[in-house]
């Protein structure tokens, strides 16, 4: 009667279940929280009351990766590290994104020594790279709205193989320095 050629190509049922399926998604998410360093205090800030991120719906943070959908890399990683942190990726459920939080975990930071890995999106596909250090917890909350906004769009970037590609998605900072509230003098009496 025409109606299937109005309809859209799923279907109206396949494709309200997806919509629904992403919302669960999205209010769902479970992170991995993988601190190593002074950005981990600002996730755990994250997730206490002052900040709350139970109100996005992701506060649930599991310590065993098969439980997990997303891993927020807070902190460096050292080369002896990484092999952990790549095991942990790897036994996460899918589909699954990659948070990586300061300057540190994105760039090695100021520790540009051998033994630091400069830079996880080296050996991890990363999604969204939260700037800072350390970020504050509305940055990080920012990151992970970025991650739920795509979720919600079903925007899930894959290659032609099928296989999904990382976000590539680097925030920029939301807030302008405060001046100083005194005038700082260095040794002078
Ligand atoms: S980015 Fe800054 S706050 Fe975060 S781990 Fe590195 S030095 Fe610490």
């Amino acid at each position: 009667m025409g109606l299937e050629a109005s309809l859209p190509v799923d279907g109206v049922l396949t494709t309200n279940l997806n919509r629904v399926v992403n919302w669960a998604r999205r209010s769902s998410i479970w992170p991995m929280p993988f601190a190593t360093a002074c950005c981990g205090i600002e996730l755990m800030a994250t997730a206490c009351s002052r900040f709350d991120l139970a109100r996005f719906g992701a506060e649930v943070m599991r310590f065993s990766p098969r439980q997990a959908d997303l891993l927020i890399m807070a902190g460096r990683v050292s080369v002896k590290t990484l092999p952990v942190l790549q095991r942990v990726y790897a036994q996460m459920a899918e589909p699954k994104w990659v948070i990586s939080m300061g300057a540190c975990a994105s760039t090695g930071g100021v520790f540009d020594t051998y033994a630091v890995v400069q830079g996880i999106d080296q050996y991890l596909p990363v999604d969204v790279y939260v700037p800072g250090c350390p970020p504050r917890p509305e940055m990080l909350i920012e990151g992970i709205m970025t991650i739920q906004r795509i979720i919600d769009e079903d925007n899930i970037p894959r290659d032609p193989s099928g296989l999904r590609r990382p976000l590539n998605i680097a925030l920029s900072p939301n807030y302008q320095p405060r001046d100083q509230p005194l005038p700082v003098t260095i040794g002078v009496t």
